[in-house]
């Protein structure tokens, strides 16, 4: 049974007034349970005792860590419908949505189960001594990795289980050998609290140290109170650019700054060459309709921009992607706030001088459901106007014309930071392939060929991250198992006694 309270070391409590209500957005009305906002002390509460539990685990062997792992892993399937339902009810998300994110959060723990269970995940490093090398004999040398403390994690809005509670940062600290403190995302509090009593369960049952988790409800001050406490040392975020910004900033005028990996806007740039348009416009048109609507366009690889070289083939492309995105049936939104931004940032897209609307879904809606858009611009006018360059979080999407590759060139070289990048080309282009994915790569994280960017494979091969405002740093993924070195710094033995050296560095 949800108790709306904070999880703190293992308990259920709350200390404080403040009471909130989550929102079911298909049917519009707060969901029953109150849950209470965290007082700063029950903050600091949490971050002693993560900080206690962090002299403890970070001992702990990585077998014993990825028991822990797999047994929250099994914590979160015993939750079964429980927590799908309340997953739907607090998201609007579809059940096939539900089983499908918590299958995915359920892969992470246990792909960071696996990977801890030897200690190669380390990097560990080996000089040996020279003692007889002129002029300076050289001192044996052992590197490893050790972890940063306490971490804070912020869930995501829109991973209601794989980026939030239990989701990757989570795991990846956990598996570093970090406790952690979640600030629950208000959006879904209740999912949250079931995820945090499968940890709890978990930690009780493997004989972790309570404070290895806590999870805490409120608002931006229970986050700042958070990030500004000493004994955090890291912060994982997901959301927008604004929030993740202040993170940061907090972060950086502490007495001691910490990082924040911040996982935040992308636009997700699609080049789309006039000869794949000439090929195959109308399969195109249907796949990338797929992919704007998928998850109602709330996912942060959406492709939010296409762009491509005038042919004569450009308006009926464009036209036949707005008709089939706009056939696709609207669906629910996460939140009335979500919807909000969405309306208001479209609406200050869209009224920019130079931008079509192409196509608008105009049929009725329920409250929180979103009209699907498709706009286009030329090449010009979207290069002379950086408000165009902002992320609509939904099913929406602005197609430039450029007038020839020049441009294309310098538009892409012109945006922020992003996640990932896309080319749709032919084999045979005519346009300089290699010239496009040059000015990409140094754009964006992840590059696709022929292909969409939603659907991020979780494995060690994936770069979810890229330049800044994609991430607050580039050279870090948050999807995958290296997402663990986040959370761990090198450290150098020097000339140690075997009896002093960790395990496995003797
Ligand atoms: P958000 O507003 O950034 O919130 C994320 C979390 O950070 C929440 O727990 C929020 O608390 C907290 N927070 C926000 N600003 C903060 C601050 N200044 N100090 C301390 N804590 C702060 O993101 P969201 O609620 O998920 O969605 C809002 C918008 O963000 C969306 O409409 C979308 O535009 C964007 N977004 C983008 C992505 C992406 O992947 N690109 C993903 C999700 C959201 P409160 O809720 O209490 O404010």
């Amino acid at each position: 049974m949800i108790t709306g309270k904070n999880c703190i070391a293992g308990k259920f409590k709350a200390e404080g007034k403040t009471e909130f209500r989550t929102i079911d957005p298909k049917n519009n009305v707060h969901n029953p349970t109150v849950f209470l906002e965290a007082t700063q002390n029950e903050v600091i509460e949490a971050a002693d005792k993560a900080w206690d539990a962090f002299k403890v685990f970070r001992k702990q062997s990585g077998e014993n860590r990825a028991d822990f792992l797999n047994a929250i892993a099994d914590e979160i399937l015993a939750l079964d419908k429980e927590l799908v339902d309340m997953y739907m009810l607090e998201s609007g998300l579809p059940e096939g949505r539900a089983v499908g994110e918590r299958g995915r959060t359920v892969f992470q723990l246990r792909s960071f189960a696996k990977l801890v269970e030897n200690e190669d995940w380390r990097e560990n490093t080996f000089d040996a001594a020279e003692p007889d090398r002129k002029p300076l004999p050289k001192a044996d040398l052992r590197k490893t990795m050790i972890p940063l403390g306490p971490v804070a994690v912020f869930g995501a809005s829109n991973f209601p289980l794989a980026y939030s509670t239990a989701g990757g940062d989570t795991a990846s600290a956990l598996a570093a050998g970090c406790p952690v403190i979640v600030k629950s995302h208000p959006m879904h509090a209740g999912t949250s609290e079931l995820v945090a009593s499968a940890i709890v369960k978990a930690a009780e049952k493997t004989g972790m140290p309570p404070g290895v988790f806590s999870s805490i409800n409120g608002g931006i001050q229970a986050g700042v109170d958070l990030v500004s406490h000493p004994k955090v040392k890291a912060v994982g975020f997901t959301g927008s650019i604004s929030g993740g910004r202040a993170l940061y900033d907090l972060a950086a005028k502490r007495d001691e700054p910490i990082p924040v990996f911040a996982e935040m806007g992308s636009i997700n740039p699609v080049i789309i060459t006039p000869k794949a348009i000439a090929k195959r416009s109308s399969e195109l048109a249907k796949t990338y309709a797929g992919s704007i609507t998928l998850g109602t366009g709330q996912f942060c690889t959406n492709p939010g921009l296409l762009l491509t070289v005038v042919s004569t083939d450009t308006e009926d492309f464009i036209t036949e992607l707005a008709k089939k995105t706009i056939a696709i049936e609207p669906q629910c939104m996460l939140h009335p706030n979500i919807k909000k931004g969405y309306e208001s940032k479209g609406e200050q897209v869209t009224s920019q001088p130079g931008i079509s609307v192409v196509g608008k879904y105009e049929g009725n809606l329920d409250p929180n459901f979103a009209a699907s858009i498709i706009a286009s611009v030329s090449g010009a006018e979207f290069l002379k106007n950086p408000k165009m360059h902002q992320e609509v979080f939904g099913p929406f999407s602005l197609v430039v014309k450029c007038k020839n590759e020049n441009e294309l060139i310098e538009i892409i070289d012109g945006l922020e930071g992003q996640l990932t990048g896309t080319l749709i080309a032919e084999k045979d282009d005519d346009l300089d392939l290699v010239a496009l994915v040059d000015a990409l790569q140094n754009r964006v994280g992840r590059i696709i060929y022929n292909g969409v960017p939603t659907g991020v494979e979780v494995c060690p091969a994936m770069q979810h991250g890229g330049p800044y405002p994609a991430s607050t740093d580039s050279r870090f993924t948050a999807v995958g198992t290296h997402a663990i070195k986040r959370w761990v710094r090198p450290i150098s033995y020097q000339s140690f006694p075997k009896e002093l050296l960790p395990e496995h560095l003797k």
